[in-house]
């Protein structure tokens, strides 16, 4: 059994075929998916919340990733505050800061995943990270709010990031990046993460792994994330799937 720990089924590129690419990954194995409740922008954070109530199997979350940052306004905090109360909403997220494009002034980024930090605490759910090129302001954010629980999603930052996530108590998750030709210093991170620590996940529709790459992602591609990961930390992907699958209960289900 696998779980694919972050994805957004939401996204137009799943409209034409969404049912298969469901019945797909529940055919390999995929009991678990984490569909996460961004949208296009804060108002359409409910997006993963139909998917959840109609498949016992997909969970959501809600938050503002910080491309959109700049369009949140305070009724935004209230409406992830409302939405949560929703048992399929399982964490809040993602959330956090990304300075390689730069979508929104660094300021307001900060600002609005500090508030989705303190919205997290208030109401005891696990959050969701989207860091890039932004280790410094991410590790001191994330110190002065001390969220009780979380995941720096899709890892790329850098050795002493992933440190800092563990030091916290974070988990650390791993995306098709890692199977990527190029991703040695990935690799050697995700080969010394703690079996209690990590987790996977596609980040579909985007970063398909190897040999998909430059494709359409879809969850069912976990399994070849799996496979890499497993290799670089010299256990079988049964082992893996079996650690990653009870880290995932244990940060967001239990
Ligand atoms: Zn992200
Ligand atoms: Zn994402």
């Amino acid at each position: 059994m696998l779980i694919d720990s972050h994805a957004h089924l939401d996204d137009p590129r799943f409209d034409a075929d969404r049912d298969e690419v469901l019945q797909r990954a529940w055919d390999a194995g995929i009991r678990k998916i984490l569909t996460i409740g961004n949208g296009s922008g804060p108002d359409q954070m409910a997006c993963g919340i139909p998917l959840a109530e109609a498949h016992e199997w997909i969970y959501t979350t809600v938050g503002v990733h910080p491309h959109d940052a700049s369009k949140v306004e305070e009724r935004h905090y209230r409406l992830i505050e409302k939405l949560s109360k929703n048992p399929r909403v399982i964490a809040v997220g993602e959330m956090g800061l990304d300075y390689f494009y730069d979508n929104a002034p660094r300021d307001v980024q900060c600002e609005v995943f500090r508030q989705q930090l303190r919205i997290a605490k208030k109401l005891e759910l696990p959050v969701i990270v989207h860091t890039r090129d932004a280790d410094g302001d991410t590790e001191r954010i994330l110190r002065q709010e001390a969220p009780r629980a979380g995941v720096i999603h899709c890892f790329t930052a850098s050795g002493k990031l992933a440190d800092f996530a563990l030091e916290i108590g974070f988990f650390v998750a791993f995306s098709g990046i890692v199977t990527f030709p190029k991703a040695g210093l990935l690799a050697e991170i995700a080969r010394r993460i703690p079996p209690d620590r990590i987790l996977l996940e596609t980040d579909c529709p985007y970063l398909a792994p190897v040999p998909h790459r430059g494709k359409r992602n879809e969850p069912l591609y976990v399994a070849d994330t799996a496979r890499s990961v497993a290799a670089f930390r010299g256990v079988s992907v049964d082992v893996l799937a079996e650690q990653t699958s009870a880290n995932f209960d244990r940060l967001f289900v239990a």
